[in-house]
């Protein structure tokens, strides 16, 4: 059964009609999903067979980029434009119209990026990303190297180009998505897995605001929030989906551990999963929230 719910408010957003489709399978470590609206394209990541694959609608899952550099987290920004981060290259990535990968961030204060995991487009035209250390500890998702920055930061690369660290004390952030334009939640797969919740002040400094959610079984990864406000959250079993103040509602079950989501599709409203071996769709009354992002993003 795909669907579990624990609040009848689940059928609102999950219909008890809505069933898994499978679009992909054969993969190693599914990851990074992103739709591209401009070229009506899901695009993921298998961080472990180096590529990165493009899902349509007409033609199916196909190779875009191999090797990738274990390409992982993808967004799109103002301008609609693919960014990535890599494991690879150390480096937050954009994808230029003719294809060509242009480094956007690639050093903090001259020491190297760890290995960049996941990003979030915030309002200003800001990428706000996370910086763990497993491209450079496990061999199948990078390409190893020294470390050099004394941590693993949160980043927000500004429209300038400046790049700034404002959470610096997660373990191992991974999974990052904005739910307003002054809300932010952080997943931490490290020590203590758990989705930190933090408020963007005006002036641009970041207070950390509590757990918002341990999530079990497994841990959250890749995070979405929705235009109901309703969370969607990775999880060991699938995805789970919670009130904005952090109740579960239900779940999405998939066969093996999910690790990343994200609204898309013709309607916006096809729930796209990562999960190990598997990209996996399916139709929900919910869509990516409205969080104030240029037209166009
Ligand atoms: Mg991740």
């Amino acid at each position: 059964m795909t669907r579990l719910r624990q609040d009848p408010a689940f059928d609102a957003l999950v219909p008890p009609a809505a069933t898994l489709r499978l679009l992909g399978d054969g993969y190693s470590w599914a990851e990074g999903p992103t739709w591209d609206a401009c070229r009506q394209t899901l695009v993921f990541s298998d961080v472990v067979q180096n590529r990165i694959i493009g899902w349509t609608a007409d033609a199916g899952p196909r190779d875009l980029l191999r090797p990738s550099h274990h390409q992982n987290g993808h967004c799109t920004d103002a301008a609609g434009r693919l960014i990535a981060c890599s494991h690879g290259q150390r480096a937050l990535l954009r994808r230029e119209d003719d294809d060509r990968w242009a480094v956007l961030a690639d050093r903090f204060e001259g020491a190297r990026l760890n290995s960049p995991n996941d990003v979030a487009l915030h309002p200003d035209g800001s990428l706000w990303f996370t910086d763990p250390t497993y491209g450079l500890e496990k061999p199948t998702e990078g390409y190893g190297g020294d470390k050099e920055i004394a941590g693993q930061f949160v980043f927000r690369l500004a429209p300038d180009g400046s790049l700034t660290a404002p959470i610096r004390d997660l373990d191992q952030p991974n999974g990052i998505c904005f739910v307003s334009h002054d809300r932010l939640l952080v997943s931490d797969t490290g020590a203590d897995p758990a989705t930190h919740a933090f408020i963007i002040a005006a002036d641009g400094t970041v207070r950390h605001d509590g757990v918002f959610v341990r999530v079990s079984p497994g841990l959250t990864d890749g995070l979405r929030a929705g235009a109901s406000g309703h969370l969607w959250l990775s999880a060991g079993d699938g995805v789970h989906v919670l009130t904005p103040d952090g109740r579960e509602l239900g779940r999405i079950r998939t066969p093996k551990t999910a690790a990343n989501l994200c609204f898309g599709g013709a309607s916006g409203t096809t729930l796209f999963i990562t999960a190990t071996d598997a990209l996996w769709a399916i139709e929900t009354n919910e869509s990516a929230a409205d969080i104030g992002l240029p037209t166009g993003a």
